[in-house]
């Protein structure tokens, strides 16, 4: 596969991303998959979708959780919804983490991601420490299925985010770069924080967004918009991974299901403007 395969953000059944038919029509050859709900998770649904990725040229290079209960909402309530961090629901989450590397198997796909949460800011704190042994738990399992585990960026500053992963101590957590979310949820410089956590990056997303006032910043959402009219700045954001030495997929996320047209429209405009910047760039 060439260096920077384009490729988008989808969903096996209904669920977060596009279907499947938006990356054929647009000729994308990878996709990051939201991961079915558990009674799809199945050997005869991983067959029935790798026929149709293998007949549409299309390669899943990740299976992303996602659980019962989560909400975006606002920065608040994704922070009491999302993820392995909520006590309440650790264990049951971490137990279907564990079925949704399973179903990534039977995919053959050696990639497992997740929003974990908001990282408790205490390290010496139980919900910390109770993290940390319930994302070993999950490496482990991951390893045992040959996967690797990669963080979605965002709600934590790079700093952060670069202190869990080190303190999980495990080779098989990296990250998957979402500039957006930086920009979104307030937390860091897109660029600066690529940079830091650079060595860890093992997938990306392509999306943009503009930054909430400063006086809001933190505590209210920026404004996700079509790649190439936020803040991120997509060239210099290509010319860092380049000089990362990065080469995985560029996976667009246009997180906007409510209007599927619209959706659509900006995936295709993505690919347009990601395909000029990796010829400028690459040459
Ligand atoms: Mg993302």
């Amino acid at each position: 596969m060439q260096k920077w395969p384009i490729g988008v953000f989808a969903s096996v059944d209904a669920g977060l991303g596009v279907h499947l038919d938006v990356a054929r029509e647009l000729s994308i050859p990878t996709v990051q998959l939201h991961a079915p709900h558990r009674e799809s998770r199945t050997q005869q649904t991983a067959d029935t979708f790798l026929k149709r990725c293998s007949d549409a040229g299309i390669t899943v290079t990740a299976v992303f959780g996602g659980f019962e209960g989560e909400s975006y909402a606002d920065i608040a309530t994704t922070a009491r919804t999302v993820g392995l961090v909520p006590e309440k629901t650790r264990l049951p989450r971490l137990k279907e983490m564990k079925e949704i590397s399973d179903f990534a198997k039977l995919l053959g796909c050696g990639t497992v991601a997740l929003h974990i949460g908001f990282v408790p800011e205490d390290a010496d704190g139980a919900s910390y420490r109770g993290l940390i042994d319930a994302t070993r738990e999950l490496l482990d399992h991951v390893e045992a299925n040959g996967q690797r585990l990669h963080l979605e960026t965002g709600q934590e500053t790079a700093d952060h985010l670069l202190a869990f992963i080190e303190d999980v101590a495990r080779d098989n957590l990296v990250i998957n770069f979402d500039p957006a979310n930086m920009i979104l949820y307030g937390t860091g410089d897109p660029i600066e924080a690529l940079k830091q956590v650079g060595r860890l990056v093992k997938s990306v997303h392509c999306k943009d967004a503009t930054w909430a006032p400063p006086q809001e910043r933190g505590e209210a959402w920026g404004r996700e918009v079509p790649l190439g009219e936020g803040d991120v700045g997509m060239e210099t954001y290509l010319r860092t991974l380049e000089d990362l030495g990065y080469d995985g997929p560029l996976t667009i996320e246009r997180e906007i299901a409510h209007d599927r047209e619209r959706q659509k429209a900006d995936i295709g405009h993505a690919v347009r403007l990601l395909t000029e910047l990796r010829a400028k760039i690459l040459g």
